[in-house]
């Protein structure tokens, strides 16, 4: 069994497009075990897209992300689970390059690139189990999610004992 996370990209949102995306990936037989509607700081972005850094796109992918050219700041973020798991969806998602990506995937029906040369490919999808862990732990806080996915510790806070990540 493995987890992914899924994040519904603000062009989706901006295009209504969630329940068509929820639809398609619900095809994989896969369990939601996390769900959330996020408005994403910079430093979020930042370390999502840790990978590309050095990459002459990455400021424009973290204005992308954060929904500079959307008009919102909101992404929609899931956690997926079961066999399978990161395959099974990013077959569904299809390839990052949305011009490439088969038409019959969620990228190449909806995806597109700007005239700035950014890929507004729809839907994120972690590409293996260490990434979607490392996604995850980022996204998500232990209580959020209804499975033990990770080791995590409790600390106090407030008077109130809560879980984070180990
Ligand atoms: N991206 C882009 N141009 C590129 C490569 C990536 O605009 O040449 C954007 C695109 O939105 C992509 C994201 O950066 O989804 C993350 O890139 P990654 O290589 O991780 O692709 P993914 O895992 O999303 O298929
Ligand atoms: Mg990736």
């Amino acid at each position: 069994m493995e987890a992914a996370l899924v994040l519904i990209k603000p062009d989706a949102l901006k295009k209504s497009l969630t329940g068509d995306i929820l639809s398609r990936i619900s095809s994989a037989g896969l369990e939601i075990i996390g769900a959330k509607v996020v408005r994403v700081s910079e430093d979020l972005a930042k370390m999502h897209y840790a990978h590309l850094k050095d990459k002459p796109f990455f400021q424009d992918v973290i204005d992308y992300i954060c929904g500079k050219q959307h008009g919102r700041n909101k992404v929609i973020a899931l956690v997926y689970w079961g066999e399978k798991a990161i395959s099974k969806l990013r077959a569904l998602a299809g390839a990052t390059n949305p011009e490439e990506a088969d038409p019959t995937t969620v990228r190449g029906a909806y995806g597109r690139i700007t005239t700035s040369g950014v890929y507004e490919n729809v839907i994120h999808v972690s590409d293996s189990p260490e990434t979607a862990e490392r996604e995850i732990k980022l996204w998500f806080s232990p209580e959020e999610i209804i499975e033990d996915l990770y080791p995590t510790k409790t600390m106090v806070e407030g008077g109130r004992a809560v879980a984070i990540w180990a």
